[in-house]
């Protein structure tokens, strides 16, 4: 199956449920609802300039060399409620935020302007309604939607919900997502020495740290021997105490494929994709088991986190109400290939990239290695997809490098 194909598949999975939240709990969470704007924001019209808030009529056709001199009407400092309208032919002073009077419709910058002293403002640029001001209501209109339901909550949305006086969100739980690493050599990372053949537990630690990253919270459930009842016993358990399971090892489609077969004793589950036109994480297996998803991923490391950050981190924000979750486009930057990389017909390759200075845009360098090895991914700034069609890419080629 291809990564299109397998996009898909991952979509027909329905969300979490909803849950209130504080603001103070709500970044990186996805609006479960709709969020319609309570009050006007701003409430009142303000400046965004030091200067004077004027009648933009009253400046027709001033400039530099022809100006308007206005009467000062009064000094509006931030805290000010102006009380009178403002008459024609007048101006009042403000600062930025000051509350504009009504029929104020414009603020002249203090750079454009003169106090003459005695009451007169010397006026030398003309303004048009709405210069230097925030209408009330220009943020966000009371009863509008401000924000669509599925909107990934970022900083900026923290302050915009703050300045709404909106002190809870509903948004979608945050997945609990269960790790297992299956394999006979592998012993927990904490393991001080290792016995002859052992190898400490990478992918565990490694998937957690992405599930965290990605808003999930990990459940990490160690190590699973490579004996099918094992596996199944222990796909069990993470299944009902987890929302998703991600069991890396024992996937290749070799010998022993000891996932599918343990996938197979388990009640209600489907196997959806076993295999994915895809390198590195060609063995990865996916399966829906009492309604959640269970992926086994390659043990290679490399492969491991190529197929969880590719795949599994933006499933894990679509399972937490993510709407753009699959179609947005990864934060990514416009690079230049500096060499040729290869690429076989008929499977995407997710190449590592190493990135540096180019002339105009950053050099993308193909970090080359084989996927066993930690350090290609640890090297690589981020990840070229060359689309399964294509035969590979010639240096020089312009390229999206998603940022790992
Ligand atoms: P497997 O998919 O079980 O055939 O594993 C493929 C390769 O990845 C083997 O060399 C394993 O030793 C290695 N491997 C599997 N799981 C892990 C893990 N959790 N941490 C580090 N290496 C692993
Ligand atoms: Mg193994």
């Amino acid at each position: 199956m291809g990564s299109d194909g397998f996009r898909a598949v991952l979509e027909r999975f329905p969300r979490l449920a909803a849950e209130s939240v504080s603001l103070e709990e709500a970044l990186g969470r996805s609006l479960a609802v709709a969020l319609a704007s309570p009050e006007d924001l701003p409430a009142f019209p303000r400046s965004s300039m030091d200067g004077y808030a004027v009648r933009a009529a009253d400046l027709f056709g001033t400039t530099e060399t022809n100006p308007s001199y206005l009467e000062l009407a009064g000094v509006l400092d931030i805290t000010t409620v102006p009380g009178e309208p403002l008459a024609a032919g007048t101006c009042v002073e403000v600062v930025t935020g000051s509350t504009l009077p009504p029929m104020a419709d414009a603020v002249v910058m203090v750079e454009h302007t003169q106090n003459l002293g005695g009451g007169t403002i010397e006026i030398r640029k003309a303004a048009a309604p709405g210069d230097n001001m925030m209408q009330a209501g220009e943020d966000a209109r009371a009863g509008n939607e401000v924000l669509p339901v599925g909107t990934l909550l970022r900083p900026a949305h923290i302050g915009l919900l703050a300045a709404l006086g909106v002190r809870e969100v509903c948004v979608g739980r945050r997945p609990v997502a269960a790790i297992l690493s299956t394999g006979d050599e592998l012993v927990p990372a904490s393991t001080t020495s290792l016995a002859p053949g052992q190898i400490r537990d990478a992918n565990g630690p490694a998937l957690a740290a992405l599930c965290e990253q990605f808003g999930a919270r990990p459940l990490s459930m160690g190590i699973v021997e490579d004996d099918v009842d094992s596996i199944a016993r222990a796909l069990a358990d993470a299944l009902a105490r987890a929302d998703v399971v991600f069991l890396s090892g024992g996937s290749s489609v070799g010998v022993r494929d000891l996932t599918v077969e343990a996938l197979s004793r388990l009640p209600d589950t489907e196997l959806l994709v076993h295999g994915l036109a895809i390198s590195p994480g060609k063995p990865t297996i996916l399966a829906r088991s009492r309604g959640k998803a269970v992926w086994g991923l390659p043990g290679q490391v490399a492969s491991a986190q190529v197929v969880m950050f590719v795949f599994g981190c933006p499933f894990l924000r679509r399972l937490a109400g993510d709407a753009a979750a699959f179609t947005q486009p990864r934060p990514s930057v416009q690079a230049v290939m500096a060499r040729n990389v290869a690429s076989r017909q008929g499977r995407e390759d997710f190449v590592r990239v190493r990135l540096a200075q180019g002339a105009t845009l950053p050099e993308a360098w193909p970090v080359l290695g084989k996927s066993g090895l930690l350090k290609t991914l640890v090297q690589a700034q981020g990840l070229v997809a060359i689309p399964a069609w294509r035969e590979g890419l010639e240096a020089g080629a312009t390229v999206q490098v998603m940022l790992l």
